[in-house]
């Protein structure tokens, strides 16, 4: 469970986790959030309508979900089940709302908590990715504050001040959990 305020980093650190551990399996979450450029249905989120998320949160096939910035997101409990179920070990990428209930409904999943190396470098990264209206990097960097006051609850804070190196501690936590997460 991969957690951090957006705009950290996680999803390339995901992704090249995953290219260099290629047993790790990826929960793809649903959301409400409109496709950026280059995202697909299906493999970086599943895109539902509002009303077709609230279906599915009232059918009970969520295992947490969460309002955040506006949107909804979430993880269907299908994807846990089927990806644990084929024998993979799965990653979720998630914020710090989500990443507490499943603590809870998870408790021998591996927490990691992906901090920046500052705050100011964390809203010149979400000025830079160039994805979001300022509006929504303000709201943002308003979850943000509080979800860098979580960190300590997590039982490993990587900082991504240098992508090689926080890379490089992120494929030592999971390669050291992973006969762990594959026994589950
Ligand atoms: P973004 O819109 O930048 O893709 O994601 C916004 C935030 O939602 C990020 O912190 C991301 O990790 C988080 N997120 C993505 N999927 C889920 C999910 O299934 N559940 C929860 N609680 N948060 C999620």
């Amino acid at each position: 469970m991969i957690t951090g305020p957006s705009g950290v980093g996680k999803g390339t650190l995901i992704a090249e986790l995953r290219r260099s551990i290629p047993e790790l399996a990826l929960a793809v979450s649903a959301t409400t959030r409109p496709p950026r450029a280059g995202e697909r249905d299906g493999v970086d989120y599943y895109f539902l309508s509002a009303p077709e998320f609230q279906a599915r949160v009232q059918a009970g096939e969520f295992a947490e979900h969460v309002d955040y910035a506006g949107c909804s997101y979430g993880t269907l409990r299908s994807e846990l089940d089927g990806k644990a179920a084929a024998g993979g070990a799965v990653v979720l990428e998630i914020e710090v709302q989500g990443a507490r209930v499943l603590r809870g409904a998870l408790p021998r999943a591996t927490q990691i908590f992906i901090a920046p190396p500052s705050f100011a470098e964390l809203r010149a990264r979400l000025d830079g990715r160039g994805t979001d209206d300022p509006e929504k990097i303000e709201r943002r960097l308003e979850v943000a504050q509080e979800e860098m006051a979580a960190r300590s609850e997590f039982e490993h804070v990587v900082v991504n001040d240098h992508l090689p190196r926080a890379l490089a501690e992120l494929q030592g936590i999971v390669r050291s959990r992973l006969p762990a997460m594959l026994e589950q």
